[in-house]
């Protein structure tokens, strides 16, 4: 099936130039669409920032009575949703529909909470402060772009949309030149519950038509993608100081400690390294694993990469360069010493899960994001040299740690934005959790109150209600005001441990 856009966006009198997505699976063409240039996407954003107004107006419970119909017809049509995801990606239907419900959940979570953590309340003035009454609430910003991935193409740009949307914004959504089907029968379905308002708006073509709404003056731009290409983005959001989200790549470990369920591990080792081909962005790329339970480990992950089965379990690599990546990556292992206990062949994009052991901490498939079916697995003496070595990664956007007695207390030295205890990759299901990396994984957070928070911009008001008994704000201040504001801040501050002691 090829699937085309009705109308050009761009109208010259030359014919527009389009481009193709393909199916990684057979190579064919499955849709095809104009590339939307610069003056398009301008086009795009000044419709939204015409729907911005009525959108923000009408506050909480006006837009989620949209977001529910939106959520409902996802939900309807989940199945649907997921045909388009396994055509333009190649992953198994089941990985499509688990994704499709997770971006459903988030979306649910969004609209319920927003008006919780985004609207008006009061906050304490303070004792020096009584007489005014602060309340803070959090405006919606205007207009977001949303720039996204290939990888979860439903899920990932959906942390940004179902939060911006919720938090009174429009948005105009830029998919992956890979994924530009799925992103089209995303901002179709929500059309369909509100049709006469630009509130979601779609711009596709390449990584230009991404520059151009970074440079379009949205109001904020949230990225997820690669660190590269996040840098880029950085870039050109600063020419016009527009605050940016950036969700970049990953190189998460899993830690297995001495006292580790091993069988359980080894399990979500697998899952974490070869779920979706490894085209995860917190997919686990490093084990470091104890050396009381290394060679047990070893063997039950092995056992298991050997029974997933590319193109039955995950499908080709969606990107077709990808390839290239993965194949330098192990094979620059190998020629570092490097050994390939199962896997390691790279003739296609059907990549086999792929176990890699003996490789030093400088290979690039222990630096770099693979994005790919591997895993290196190292022997470590303590849990604290598997900490050591999991935070000499210039990423830190996930990572899992498996342990009876000490996994908390790992899991709080591992530097990354989340870490799962005795379990992999969950906390992305999570809607209450702020998702996001430190360093070079990113900057910023999506999903949860802070994840909202990212697409508001705090208001804040105070009202006197009275004149203050001490007046220190006015030129009428006189030596009594200022000995007694001496007094007032000693009598409050001047013991060190005063507030330690209450805790
Ligand atoms: P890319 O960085 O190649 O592309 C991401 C998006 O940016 C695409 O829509 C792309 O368009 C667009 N783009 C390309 N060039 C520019 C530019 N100069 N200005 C603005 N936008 C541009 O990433 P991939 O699509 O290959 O996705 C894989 C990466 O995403 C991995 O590194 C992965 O770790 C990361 N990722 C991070 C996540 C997170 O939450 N932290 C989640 C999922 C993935 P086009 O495709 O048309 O070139």
């Amino acid at each position: 099936m090829t699937l085309t856009a009705d109308a050009p966006v761009t109208t010259t009198d030359e014919q527009p130039k389009t481009f193709d997505s393909y199916n990684p699976t057979t190579g064919d063409v499955y849709a095809t669409y104009p590339i939307d240039d610069a003056a398009a996407v301008q086009a795009a954003v000044e419709r939204a920032r015409e729907a911005a107004d009525w959108w923000a107006g009408l506050g909480f419970k006006g837009r989620g009575k949209y977001l529910d119909q939106w959520r409902a017809v996802l939900a309807r049509r989940m199945n649907q949703l997921a045909d388009v995801v396994y055509a333009e990606t190649g992953k198994p239907h089941g990985d499509a529909a688990l994704e499709v419900g997770m971006a459903i959940e988030h979306l649910a979570w969004a609209t319920k909470h927003a008006k919780k953590v985004l609207g008006k309340r009061h906050v304490s003035s303070g004792l020096v402060m009584v007489n005014q009454r602060a309340t803070v609430e959090y405006l919606p910003r205007g207009v977001v772009g949303v720039i996204g991935p290939w990888n979860y193409p439903v899920f990932t740009p959906m942390g940004s949309i179902a939060y911006a949307l919720a938090a009174g914004n429009t948005v105009v959504f830029k998919p992956s030149e890979f994924s530009p089907a799925i992103g089209t029968w995303l901002v179709d379905a929500f059309h369909e519950v509100l049709p006469d308002h630009d509130v979601l708006q779609i711009v596709r073509g390449f990584g230009e038509t991404g520059n151009a709404l970074c440079t379009s003056g949205v109001d904020k731009l949230a990225f997820t993608g690669s660190t590269r290409t996040g840098k880029k983005v950085l870039a050109a959001c600063a020419e016009t100081l527009t605050p940016v989200v950036i969700e970049a790549g990953g190189k998460d470990s899993i830690i297995v400690d001495a006292d580790a369920d091993v069988d359980k591990a080894a399990e979500a080792a697998a899952w974490g390294a070869f779920w979706n081909a490894g085209q995860t962005c917190i997919g686990i790329e490093r084990a470091y694993v104890h050396e009381k339970v290394y060679d047990r480990f070893v063997d039950k992950l092995v056992e298991r990469a050997k029974a997933v089965q590319p193109g039955v379990n995950y499908g080709p690599m969606t990107m077709p360069a990808q390839v290239e990546v993965i194949r330098k990556h192990i094979d620059d292992a190998i020629a570092r010493g490097g050994k390939a206990l199962t896997g390691g062949e790279v003739t296609d994009g059907f990549i086999p899960a792929t176990v890699l052991v003996d490789v030093p901490e400088d290979a690039l498939a222990v630096t770099d994001e693979t994005f790919g079916p591997t895993i290196t697995v190292r022997k470590v003496t303590s849990a604290q040299e598997a900490i050591d070595l999991t935070n000499a990664s210039e990423y830190g956007l996930g990572s899992a740690v498996f342990s009876k007695k000490n996994g908390t207390w790992i899991a709080d030295k591992v530097r990354s934005g989340m870490t799962a205890v005795n379990a992999v990759l969950v906390y992305a299901a999570i809607p209450s959790l702020p998702f996001g990396g430190v360093g070079q994984s990113g900057i910023g957070r999506i999903h949860g109150e802070d994840g909202l928070r990212e697409f508001a911009q705090p208001k804040s008001v105070v009202k006197q209600l009275m004149p203050a008994a001490l007046n220190v704000t006015s030129f009428d201040r006189g030596p009594t005001e200022d000995k007694l504001w001496g007094s007032l801040i000693l009598t409050l501050h001047g013991r060190a441990n005063q507030f330690l002691k209450k805790q």
